[in-house]
């Protein structure tokens, strides 16, 4: 069992009856189905396996649906999985949707009942083919503030909205509030107790500057500076929604240590899950609306060019209708989109993590007149291509690494070529995760670890090199490498030669460059001195010399996307022209300017800080702009 799950089973028991094949906003023809009794069937899901116990009534009916899927994410596909059970129940129907943002475990659930019921002699073309029709009715409220997405962003946004005593409505697309904000690990801010309390006095200016510096100036001073001025006010606001964090002792990311401004000011969330539970029952105590399900499709702004509210797609398939004096679009950015971010990236090998938004919000600000300022992926550390292990909202393999301490083979500076065999970076990378993402950009997302069998034996007994612990870090436990190889070898993840030409081969290398870089790095690692990236001479540990040789394939990884449309410091969305859009605000990731230029600065935390803080001050500019208009 894996640490840190909640380990529950999960019962859709769900008495049929006829009646309950004509659902509120649903409809479907019931459809006879196999002989009587109960059939198990188990699928892979998101974290895990799912197992269905399938129970045909006397009637050939599907009666019940009992779902175990005890190492989905609790609040993603935990709760996804007997939702989708008893819609099948429901509806008799397999022609069933995903549900939203657990795309993994409804496949799981869908695919372990088609094969219960194959083994119960259903007729699963009749079953594929009685289509859900979805007839529900369409619905019209009013509100004064409407935030779309229930991330970090927007549920910041709605408890600012909410304090200030405004009708507040929340329309999440997710069967359940957070999105990527809570499965994130930490919040940058500057100037926080948490800090003073250690004695520690960091200074605002110096984080504006340094930020600004990083991304050369690109980035908008202004909202650069309220954010930052500001994140530690939000630090506190939250912990009195219950929100509990504590700052680090030691950074996991290496290349930091040395710098305070990039870890010290990291404020890890103690426990995300409460944290969202406890901002929901606080919004709900001051009279916010919450509708789960219910995805934005547009925005609507008026004659006058004012925003006034927007419209959203129910569960039902039935329209909802917003009418808000001010409107706040929280939707996160396009990580899902796998066709934008890879032409972001120039590259489609890069591996993809976090929730499935799809850039909804973007693309309907943009339809008003917004426009896309900086969006673009987050890059952020690397993986074994084809991992078979993905996130969880527990922090265990949060980045989805492999689950064996080949990962060791992972977080250190051995020996990195490109596809063609050619060394292009200090391997030392791997001790900062953006800038080890941003390396693996360089090489089209995807390099190659080139290890010899006498590398792997040393690794059983103990690696002489540091081993990186950020993000969910190795796995530290002694293993047969060799062993651990071979199976890679055999998963297609990674490849072995004989011979370097051999291995060059198999990976479709040129033998030449991949000689020539093996023999210029093992002469390097003889004289102790990288003289083409300056790798610490600590880290030219080990030569590539005799066969068997190894070429683990690695990919870049991207956690979402960070930047967004244009909006001024007050979160409020611009047009082309530069003039601001009344009533129409964007925070988090959907809202651009604090990171344009370079890339994603190495400051940890620096996407919760925003998204929150942004979200918070979207919020008040939101209920200011309605006061204003009483
Ligand atoms: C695995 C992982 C780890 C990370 N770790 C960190 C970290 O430690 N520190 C850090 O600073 N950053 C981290 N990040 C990045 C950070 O989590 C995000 O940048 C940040 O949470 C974005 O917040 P948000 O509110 O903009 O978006 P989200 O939190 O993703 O919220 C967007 C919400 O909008 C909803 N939505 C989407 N489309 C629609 C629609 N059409 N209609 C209605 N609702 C919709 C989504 O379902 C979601 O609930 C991490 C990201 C990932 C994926």
């Amino acid at each position: 069992m894996k640490k840190g799950f909640l380990r529950k089973l999960i019962t859709a028991t769900l008495a049929f009856s006829l009646s309950t094949s004509l659902l509120i906003g649903c409809e479907s023809k019931s459809t006879s189905v196999a002989k009587a009794g109960t059939y198990t069937a188990t699928e892979s899901g998101f974290g895990g396996d799912v197992t269905v116990n399938v129970t045909i009534s006397d009637e050939g009916k599907i009666s019940s649906i009992d779902v175990t899927a005890d190492s989905e994410t609790p609040t993603i596909g935990g709760e996804a999985a007997p939702k989708l059970a008893k819609t099948i129940v429901d509806t008799q129907s397999l022609a069933v949707d995903t549900v939203s943002g657990a795309t993994y475990t409804s496949t799981a659930v869908i695919n372990a009942v088609t094969t219960a019921l194959t083994e119960a002699g259903a007729d699963i073309k009749a079953l594929k083919n009685n289509k859900v029709s979805k007839n529900g009715q369409n619905e019209e409220v009013n509100v004064d503030v409407v935030v779309v997405g229930a991330g970090g962003s927007g549920t910041a946004a709605a408890l600012a909205a909410s304090e200030a005593g405004l009708n507040v409505l929340v329309v999440e697309k997710n069967p359940s509030a957070g999105g990527n904000s809570k499965i994130a690990s930490g919040f940058f801010a500057i100037g926080t107790e948490l800090q003073k309390n250690e004695g520690l006095d960091l200074s605002v200016d110096k984080a504006v500057q340094d930020l600004m510096e990083f991304n050369q100036y690109l980035s908008n001073g202004t909202i650069v500076r309220k954010i930052v001025e500001n994140a530690a006010d939000t630090v506190e606001w939250l912990q009195g929604y219950g929100v509990e964090f504590y700052l680090p002792e030691k950074t996991t990311q290496l290349a930091h240590e040395d710098d305070l401004y990039k870890w010290k000011t990291y404020h890890k969330f103690v426990d995300q899950a409460t944290a969202f539970e406890n901002m929901y029952s606080n919004l709900e105590n001051m009279g916010a609306k919450v509708v789960y399900n219910t995805s934005l499709e547009t925005i609507i702004k008026n004659d006058d060019g004012v925003v006034t509210g927007i419209t959203a797609k129910k569960e039902d398939g039935g329209i909802l209708t917003v009418n808000a004096s001010a409107t706040i679009i929280c939707t996160g950015g396009f990580g899902a989109d796998s066709e934008k971010t890879a032409a972001a990236l120039n590259s489609n090998l890069f591996n993809s993590l976090g929730m499935p938004n799809a850039g909804e919000g973007i693309s309907a600000i943009e339809e008003i007149g917004g426009f896309d300022l900086d969006a673009t992926p987050l890059l952020h550390a690397c993986q074994f291509a084809e991992s078979t292990v993905k996130q969880d909202s527990a922090g265990e393999n949060l980045a989805g690494f492999s689950d064996t301490s080949l990962t060791q083979i992972l977080n250190t500076p051995l020996l990195w070529v490109d596809t063609t065999g050619s060394r292009f970076t200090n391997e030392d990378v791997v001790y900062d995760t953006a800038f080890w993402a941003n390396a693996a950009y360089t090489v089209g997302g995807k390099y190659y670890i080139i290890v010899d069998k006498a590398t792997l034996e040393a690794f059983s007994n103990g690696t002489s090199l540091t081993v990186s612990q950020a993000g969910p870090g190795a796995k530290m436990d002694l293993d047969d490498f060799v062993k651990l190889a071979d199976a890679s070898v055999e998963a297609g993840t990674a490849f072995k030669g004989s011979t370097l030409e051999e291995l060059a081969e198999a990976t479709g290398m040129n033998a030449t460059d991949l000689k020539a870089t093996v023999e210029r790095y093992n002469s390097m690692i003889e004289k102790g001195s990288d003289t083409d990236y300056g790798k610490a001479s600590t880290s030219l540990a080990y030569k590539v010399e005799s066969g068997d040789f190894y070429a683990f394939d690695v990919r870049g990884v991207f956690l979402g996307t960070i930047g967004g449309v244009k909006v001024d410091d007050n979160m409020q969305v611009m047009t082309t022209d530069f003039e601001l859009i009344p009533g129409l605000y964007a925070a988090g990731t959907t809202a651009g300017g604090y990171y344009t230029g370079v890339g994603y600065p190495p400051y940890e935390g620096l996407a919760c800080g925003f998204a929150y803080t942004s979200g918070r001050i979207a919020g008040t500019s939101a209920v200011n702009y309605v006061n204003s208009l009483k």
